[in-house]
């Protein structure tokens, strides 16, 4: 960390610029292609690759989870650090003695070991114990999610805390002076143990730690009588202590008290990021902050700072956001830096990784395609029905829907609609996994309308390319959406999606306007609010009658989806803005 990459002009003589570049440690539950369940999984899989190219050493740390299957595979490359056996005593909380390779927490003894990978620049690190391995995904499998997961990320985030100081990578370590970006609940531990447990000993000062909010409705709560497990000193109970609501209590005598592993990250952490702009402001209401709304409003100071015309800008104005004391005037100044929107620009919009979405070179897809020659999109179509035995029809509109099958996705709302909606002639096809009862629908819609409908219940990565590739609409009726990645998946296949106006949905789909730039039209697709079965359909219906009616404007709406960019680059460059704000600005 704190290094510096200078950079060259074109004949590579003359120096241009310098770029501070950090060593970088991602804290994670899931790293594609290694491990995924959604959007973390990818981001954490490309972000990190991005910022290796960038210059910066970059470490991923993760659990390496063997569920018994094709996935497991997935870990072929990595290999074991034999000599890093690392003792995790569940025990006082306190580390023993300097370096030691043993460290403290929880309430009996347990040993991890890291297996490692050094691909794409990456040092792939994976954190190995019987506690990942068994069948069904990171979380859970059919019976609900684990019973033991704190236990599981706990572990996690203390073998995170570790790996920097004791693994000898490539040779050296990547030691005390690094930057933790600590993704979602399941690595929340992580800041609260450098500062309870690892600063007393003066270790990781000059470290810092950066929580990336992906989805703030898993906060990783559970009973108070599980802190003494988490290997904290008591007087930290306060950052992770959390009180439910009366109506959330099960019965008179609960008193509601909890740890939230994610309050504690909010607490101890650095510096926040949201994954859009529009979650930015959604965790600070009372609808979108699943009750941390205001302590996120309290840490607007580390909130998100992105600042488009470089850090110079930022600390002229951070200096007179500080002289304004009183938290009204400084929302004053906030409000204006946002409105101008020359300056600042709170979240960073995730990235899509292009070689792995790409349609002219994606292996998955019957035919690639381009935006030039778009002629192999209706290949990928006829294939889809095809494979999945609907009425092969190229013309008719295929709407498509991938996702979790959860409340936050919308599901309830497609089931309300389908009836209505299939009596149009159209086919839909859904792929999603998770909740047993929309699994159980799935199936049922399936028989009940064999020539329109298909449900493919699973996780299946190859039809989910063939879904991107094969739909004329990508259908997201997502509740919340902290960024979400089909849409953006979906615009470079030329899948025009329809989405609710929410989060980062709204942030990345411009609404189609057929009557601006002199008629010929611009936007990626539709985007529908409120919430409701009536507003869908009403989104769904415009496109179906665009793409029937209106050839030359569905063209232009596809090729511009196609064209849009939403590669890492951006992202990378406000992700080191913020590491900047984060070293050079003082917690
Ligand atoms: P979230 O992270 O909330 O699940 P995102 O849209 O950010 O939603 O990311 C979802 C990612 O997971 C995408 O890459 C999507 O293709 C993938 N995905 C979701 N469900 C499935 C599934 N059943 N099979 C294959 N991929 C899936």
């Amino acid at each position: 960390t704190g290094g510096t990459e200078e950079a060259e002009d074109i004949e590579g003589v003359e120096k241009v610029q310098t770029r501070v570049t950090h060593s970088i440690v991602f804290v994670t539950s899931e790293a594609a292609p290694y491990s995924k369940t959604g959007g973390l999984g990818d981001v954490c899989g490309s972000l990190p690759i991005v910022l290796a190219a960038r210059g910066h050493r970059v470490m991923v740390v993760s659990p390496r989870y063997l569920h018994g299957g094709q996935a497991d595979k997935n870990y072929a490359g990595a290999s074991e650090l034999d000599y890093t056996k690392l003792r995790i005593n569940l025990g006082s909380g306190l580390r023993t003695s300097g370096w030691g390779w043993k460290v403290y927490c929880f309430g009996g003894e347990q040993e991890v070991a890291f297996f490692h990978e050094y691909r794409e620049g990456v040092d792939w690190v994976f954190v190995d114990h019987p506690s990942y391995h068994r069948p069904g995904n990171p979380y859970g499998d059919s019976r609900g999610a684990f019973g033991d997961n704190q236990f599981r990320f706990t572990l996690l985030c203390h073998a995170a805390c570790e790996a920097p100081l004791v693994l000898p990578l490539g040779g050296y370590t990547y030691g005390e002076k690094c930057l933790f970006l600590v993704n979602d609940w399941h690595a929340g531990l992580v800041p609260v143990l450098l500062a309870s447990k690892y600063h007393p000993y003066g270790v990781y000062k000059d470290a810092r730690t950066i929580l990336v909010i992906h989805n703030l409705a898993h906060q990783g709560v559970e009973p108070a009588a599980t802190y003494t497990n988490l290997g904290l000193a008591s007087e930290w109970y306060g950052a992770l202590g959390w009180v439910f609501p009366t109506w959330a209590r099960t019965h008179a005598l609960d008193t509601g008290e909890a740890v939230n592993v994610l309050k504690g990250a909010i607490v101890t952490v650095d510096r926040i990021l949201t994954v859009s702009k529009g979650y930015a402001w959604e965790i600070t209401t009372v609808e979108g902050g699943y009750g941390l709304h205001e302590l996120l409003s309290s840490r607007r100071s580390v909130l998100n700072g992105i600042f488009k015309n470089g850090s110079q800008d930022y600390f002229v104005v951070k200096k007179f956001c500080i002289s304004q004391l009183y938290t009204f005037q400084y929302s004053v100044v906030h409000f204006v830096l946002e409105f101008s929107n020359t300056i600042f620009s709170p979240g960073i919009t995730n990235g899509i990784d292009i070689c792995e979405w790409n349609p002219s070179s994606d292996k998955h897809i019957a035919s690639n395609y381009s935006v030039d020659d778009l002629s192999g999109k209706v290949q990928c179509k006829i294939a889809l029905q095809k494979e999945l035995g609907l009425p092969i029809k190229p013309d008719c509109p295929l709407i498509g829907f991938i996702g979790r099958l959860d409340y936050q996705k919308g599901i309830d709302l497609i089931r309300w609609a389908i009836p209505e909606l299939l009596e149009d002639d159209v086919q839909f096809v859904m792929l999603g996994s998770g909740d047993p009862l929309y699994e159980e629908w799935m199936r049922a819609t399936e028989s009940t309308y064999r020539d329109k409908f298909r449900g493919w219940v699973g996780f299946n990565i190859p039809i989910s390319h063939k879904i991107t590739a094969g739909a004329d609409i990508l259908l997201m009726p997502s509740r919340f959406e902290p960024c979400g990645l089909n849409q953006l998946y979906a615009m470079r296949y030329g899948t025009v999606p329809v989405v609710h106006g929410t989060g980062g949905l709204r942030d990345t789909v411009q609404a189609f306007d057929p009557y601006s730039k002199g008629g010929l039209g611009e936007g990626t697709g539709w985007i529908f609010s409120p919430l409701s079965k009536e507003s869908m359909l009403a989104a769904l219906r415009v496109a179906i009658m665009t793409y029937r009616d209106h050839k030359s404007s569905w063209e232009g709406i596809m090729k511009r989806g196609m064209e849009k960019d939403s590669t890492w680059e951006n992202a990378a460059v406000q992700y080191e803005q913020v590491f900047e704000w984060a070293f050079i600005d003082p917690p």
